[in-house]
Parts: C-alpha cells; structure tokens; sequence
C-alpha cells in the first residue's frame, strides 16, 4: 500500500528545473503588477526568504555550538593544530590552483577577445576596494567583543571563539563536563531543527532560482556567453576532475557516492549563492552521511565557508583576462602571479555571502592595474556566475573536510559508503 516517498534529493532536483523554467517565462511577461509585484517581489520572494532566512538563522548558533562541543570532545589541543594547519594549508593551496586554471583558460580560450563593448549592459561601480592588510585580516580573527562578533555573523571570530570554549571546557576536566552535556544535547536540537528547515528547501529553492531568472533573464547573457561558458568550464573541470581526484587520490573514496550525496547542499548554495547560508545542511551532510565525526566537520566546514574559494578564484582569474581583452592590456606572467597571490590572500577574510567576490575582484584589479571599470561588465550577469561559483567552493570544503577526517581516522567509512538512507526523503 505504501507509496514510494519522492527523496528530498529529487524533489530538491524537480523544483530547481521547475523554478529555472518559471523564471525564464516570467522574464517574458510584460512589465506590470502581476509580474513584479504579485510574482516576483510576491510569491517568489516570500517563499525564497523564507526559506533563506531560516536556513541563515541557524548558522550562528549552528557553528558556536557544534565547534565548542567538538573541541572539547576532540580534547587534544595538539590535534586540534594539526587539524587546523592542515585545513589552512589545504585551502589556500587548492585556491591557487583554481586561479592558475582559470588563468590558463582565460590565456587560451581569449574569453573577452573581440568583446562589443556597445553590447554589454555595463554597470557603474564604485568598488574601489580598501585593502585590508593581512595583518589586519589576522588579528581581527580575535573579536573584541563576542555579542559582536555573533551579531555580525563573523565567521572566524565565532570560529576562534567556540575553539577557546571547547578547549577551556575539556581543560576544565570534570567540572566542564555538565556543560559539555549541555552543548551536545543543544547541537543535536540544532541539527533537528537544520532537518525540520531543509524540509521547505524544495519550496524555497523553486522561489529563489525563479526570481533570479525572472530578474536577470538571458538577454544580458548573449554578449558575455564566452565569459560566462568558460567559468562554467573552469567550475566544471575542478569539480569534476580535480575534487575526484583529491578525494579518490587522499582517501580512495567515490566521488560519485559523495557527490550523491551531497546534492542537497550543492542546490542549496546554486539557489542563495551564500557560502554562509549553505553551512548548516553542509556540516549536516558531512556529519550524518558522509561520516565526518563531529570535531572534524564542526571545523572545516565553517572556516571553509570564509577561507575557501576555489569556485570565486576560478572567476577572479577568467575575470582578469576577460578584461584586459576586452580592453586591450597584455597580461605579463608578473600580472598573474600577482593576481595568483592576492585572490588567495583575498579569499582569506572574504565572507561567503552572494557577491563577495566583488570586493575581491577590485582588489585583485588594482594590484595589477587594470581599470576597475571593467567589474562593471561582468556585474549584470554576475549572479548567474555566483550561483555555480558558490556550488564549488561548499563542494571543495566538504571534500577537504572528508581527506582531513579519513587521514585523522576521524572518517566513518561505512557510513560514506552506505547509500540505503538516500532514499528517504530526509537530509539524513
Ligand atoms: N557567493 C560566494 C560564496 O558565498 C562568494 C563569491 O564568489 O562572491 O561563496
């Protein structure tokens, strides 16, 4: 009698395309009310914030608790470095990568070659970046202010925060552990509550991709196709060549059972293009069917959210050499290992919210001196980029996170492996 339960997966799948093709015949209809008020700043706003919202409102919370809980359990302060030095490292390495990549697709595939100009709908900016200096960048990791730092959602002092926490309670020995009790129940009331919210994710992301498309549409598309098809490709080639082969190459693992899996999350941030918003179902999926234990994955996949970009870096360097084409500048071999070195240093403190990569783009354009100008050319159609440049850098913090685990035996394989559960129509 019973009727087999659509996975959320699947349902998650049906509303992207659903909300892809709503999107694209709304953008045909007339201006007017039913258009923009009753259906996109309407139903497909409600439904999409609502959704977002309640997804972003448990990242803070989310991560103080799971990271303190899982560094107190972790109770080693030297495991806890390791982890840490490892993470960093794997991170920023991984986004040089992808910017060298992206450099040599912009060199050979000449993306803003023979651009019109007269064409692109460009967009005035005035994002001239302040540089902060690395400096800063680090010694601000510590909040002066820990309500602020929450209030604010800033990820690496929550991170540095919750750390401090978790060590002081395992040091406290007996005494800490009532407390310790206490944050393990608050996470597993947490994680129940990212279940109860990844449950509208189907409703929420048919009306955040339905929006988008209604609003930006194709048109702005057709002149920077060149642009726009040779990130993807870039994206593509990472995701697809280079996560198989760190995951299988560190810990022999399927890519496909992982990429399985993890669909929830990747719909996730194509739909909020936030980094930030996908955190809560990314350390969900990691924890409870990717089998990342919990002081693991309460730790990477939040500094992943801020640190790791490898999907942006792939855009910052297209980006590069699609307008010093497009206006005609030579980019020297200097220009790119300058542009290699600042998008890293730049994706350090960048917070993974829709657009970041903005702000970095401009830093990255004065380092070398190309006209800032040209970030207006790309800006039109810059969330369509962002939603598959964001579904890359969650991916590469997950897959960091999985090689980080099975190296610290900290990976449950037999959970990685089991693919029974995916068919139930839950997260996890
Ligand atoms: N939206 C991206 C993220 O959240 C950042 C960016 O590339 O703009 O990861």
């Amino acid at each position: 009698m019973s009727k087999k339960k659509m996975s959320l997966t699947t349902k998650i799948l049906v509303a992207l395309l659903l909300g892809s093709i709503t999107g694209i015949i709304v953008f045909q209809l007339p201006d007017g009310v039913f258009k923009d008020t009753i259906l996109i700043n309407g139903v497909f706003q409600l439904v999409g914030q609502l959704f977002l919202r309640g997804i972003m409102m448990l990242v803070v919370p989310l991560v103080f608790i799971s990271l303190a809980n899982g560094a107190a359990s972790m109770g080693d302060i030297k495991k806890l470095g390791r982890v840490g030095g490892k993470t960093v490292a794997f991170y920023l390495s991984t986004t040089a990568i992808a910017i060298t990549i992206a450099l040599c697709l912009g060199y050979f595939l000449k993306p803003g070659a023979g651009l019109n100009l007269e064409m692109v709908k460009a967009v005035k900016t005035t994002t001239a970046a302040t540089k902060t200096p690395l400096v800063q960048t680090l010694y601000e990791m510590v909040p002066k202010n820990i309500t602020l730092a929450m209030s604010d959602g800033n990820m690496l002092q929550i991170i540095i925060v919750a750390v401090l926490v978790g060590i002081g309670l395992s040091l406290l020995g007996k005494k800490g552990e009532s407390l310790i009790n206490l944050l393990e129940n608050l996470n597993d009331l947490i994680m129940k509550l990212v279940d109860i919210v990844m449950n509208f994710a189907p409703i929420g992301v048919f009306g955040l991709i339905a929006k988008t498309f209604a609003t930006v549409g194709y048109v702005a598309m057709i002149p920077l196709m060149k642009y726009i098809l040779t990130i993807y490709l870039g994206l593509i080639l990472v995701s697809i060549l280079g996560y198989a082969s760190l995951l299988k190459g560190f810990t022999g693992l399927s890519i496909k059972k992982f990429y399985k899996k993890f669909f929830p999350a990747m719909s996730v941030a194509f739909s909020t293009a936030s980094s930030n918003a996908t955190v809560p179902v990314n350390l969900d999926i990691c924890e409870k069917k990717l089998g990342v234990s919990k002081g693991i994955a309460a730790f990477t996949i939040p500094l992943g959210a801020t640190v790791n970009m490898n999907g942006t870096a792939i855009m910052q360097g297209v980006a590069t050499f699609f307008v010093a084409q497009a206006y005609g500048i030579p980019v020297t071999l200097g220009m790119m290992a300058t542009v290699v070195l600042t998008s890293t240093i730049a994706s350090i403190g960048t917070a993974g919210v829709p657009g970041a990569s903005i702000i970095m783009l401009s830093m990255v354009f004065q380092s070398v001196g190309l006209p800032l100008e040209g970030i207006g050319l790309i800006m039109g159609v810059d969330r369509l980029v962002d939603m598959g440049r964001t579904v890359v850098n969650i991916t590469g913090d997950a897959i960091c996170t999985v090689i980080i685990a099975k190296q610290e035996k900290e990976l449950d394989v037999d959970v990685f492996n089991n693919m029974k559960d995916d068919e139930g129509g839950k997260v996890a």
